[in-house]
């Protein structure tokens, strides 16, 4: 899984596109249409502008003010600053979800960690008993 972060987001704390990625090719896809949708006037232009590798992605990315990072599973860290000191403030279960809302207390952002519900067998099962 990869994310896109604003470079700039810390320091202004804000953030205006914040973008968790699945794979590359979404990454790859989303800096080819970043591009026809936000350089259009410009007298460089280029109708047939397409990123094909994701190391052109990053770059493109980076260009634009924006760091695409790496997640690998859970971390228990801030997907923005790092930090470990994090904390949940509740979670949800919907549509074969579960999320779990975070935030941040050293940069204060706010994010969810969604986890898809997986049968995995019963465990305790009891029968009642009338002793
Ligand atoms: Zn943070």
């Amino acid at each position: 899984m990869f994310i896109k972060i604003d470079a700039d987001w810390v320091k202004n704390n804000y953030i205006d596109d914040y973008t968790n990625y699945k794979n590359k090719e979404e990454v790859i896809a989303d800096a080819t249409r970043f591009y026809h949708e936000h350089f259009q006037q410009e007298d460089d232009y280029d109708k047939d502008f397409e990123v094909t590798t994701f190391e052109q992605a990053k770059k493109f990315w980076e260009c634009n003010g924006y760091e695409v990072k790496e997640r690998k599973g859970r971390e228990y860290i801030c997907p923005v600053c790092d930090s470990k000191n994090t904390d949940s403030s509740g979670s949800e279960i919907e549509g074969g979800y579960i999320t779990y809302h975070y935030y941040c207390k050293d940069c204060g952002a706010t994010y969810d960690e969604d986890f898809e519900l997986v049968f995995s067998g019963f465990d305790n099962v009891s029968l009642s008993s009338n002793t």
